[in-house]
């Protein structure tokens, strides 16, 4: 199945819930996320058959790879369920995103279930840095406890992303890829992107992709590795002293959209066919209206055949300010 631009579907990322523990400001922002925010009520989510039956379908489609991921996905009750029910749909690459907070908990029962590997977000490995960035206090320690227990649990290598924004964790890069240099767990530096419509992007908040890595290379000597794969997001570097690699993510200043197979459901079962969609695609309504795997299936067919999307290849400051949804409620 292939879109207007000669573009498979390969990857499926799940959002299982638009509720986060923290509140990163440059996703879910302390002001906008208060009290008064409405999250989504509980009935409107797309419940685990739901969920699972749409991946099913969209595996017949060519989906290899799923992600779980939200908002916080270990905040969504009992997910080692969903991660079985994934797992059992066969040969799939099944992966999840998380903050790590809930992860030295959870590891071992969701690596039982099924779950393949973790990547874990984490932007600094100094406290105060990291502390102001989750703007809930959260401390790095228990952060790196998670990525342990993941790795012991054998869902490694663990990746860790982190999102670099310019005078606020840009001095603590080179730290962060020393830390993790040797360890076979893998650091991705993320250009901050303009997701949503509530992080108040600025393109000079944005630290080049190119930037970052000549920081690196500056004091741990590295050079670039092909991709594992056509269509990997991250650029890879390793050291030329062996001992390992890191990668960056460039979507602002090197955009990949020619090849980007990624498919986004919302928590409310909505199809996103970018991460700077405006609108989505409602799949849960035709669910519980009673649809057939037919009716689903030329559903999906459509949506993705109609997919016209190249964002980051046409992004602008006028872009920036276009009501897109946010990235808590897509998945990121
Ligand atoms: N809560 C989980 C976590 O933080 O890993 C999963 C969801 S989070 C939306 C997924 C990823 O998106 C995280 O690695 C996060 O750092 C990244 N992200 C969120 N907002 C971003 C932004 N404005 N620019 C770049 N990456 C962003
Ligand atoms: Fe939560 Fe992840 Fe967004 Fe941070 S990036 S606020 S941890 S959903
Ligand atoms: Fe894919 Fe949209 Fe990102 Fe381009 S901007 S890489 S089409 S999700």
């Amino acid at each position: 199945m292939f879109d207007t631009l000669q573009r498979p579907v390969r990857d499926l990322r799940i959002s299982v819930t638009d509720r986060c523990n923290f509140r990163c400001g440059y996703c879910m922002p302390k002001e906008i996320f208060n009290r008064n925010y409405e999250f989504l009520a509980r009935d409107l989510l797309l419940r685990f058959e739901e969920i699972t039956r749409v991946a099913g379908l969209l595996i017949d489609r060519g989906v290899e790879k799923i992600r779980l991921t939200g908002g916080e996905p270990l905040l969504r009750v009992e997910l080692e369920k969903l991660v079985a029910m994934l797992a059992g749909l066969g040969e799939v690459d099944l992966t999840l995103t998380t903050n790590g907070s809930l992860l030295e908990r959870k590891a071992e029962a969701l690596a039982t279930a099924g779950l393949s590997r973790v990547t874990v977000s984490l932007d600094s490995l100094d406290d105060d840095v990291f502390q102001a960035m989750n703007d809930v206090g959260f401390p790095v320690d228990r952060v790196l406890d998670g990525i342990e227990a993941a790795a012991a649990a054998g869902l490694g290598p663990v990746k860790v992303n982190a999102v670099v924004k310019r005078g606020v964790n840009d001095h603590t890069v080179v730290d962060m890829a020393r830390h993790f240099q040797g360890t076979g767990q893998i650091v991705r530096f993320i250009e901050y992107m303009d997701v949503g419509a509530t992080n108040g992007w600025r393109l000079e908040d944005v630290v080049p992709a190119g930037e970052i890595v000549a920081s690196i290379g500056a004091e741990l000597p590295c050079e670039p590795v092909q991709a594992n794969y056509a269509g990997e997001v991250a650029r890879r570097y390793r050291y030329l002293d062996g001992s390992g690699e890191f990668g960056v993510i460039a979507s602002v200043t090197q955009p990949f959209c020619g090849a980007c197979t990624r498919l986004r459901l919302s928590a409310e079962g909505s199809l996103y066919t970018c991460l700077f969609a405006t609108e989505g695609h409602d799949v849960r309504q035709l669910i519980r209206a009673g649809g057939t795997d037919e009716e689903l299936g030329a559903f999906l067919d459509e949506v993705w055949t109609r997919r016209t999307d190249r964002y980051s290849e046409v992004r602008s400051s006028e872009t920036a300010e276009l009501p897109k949804v946010e990235m808590s409620y897509i998945g990121g």
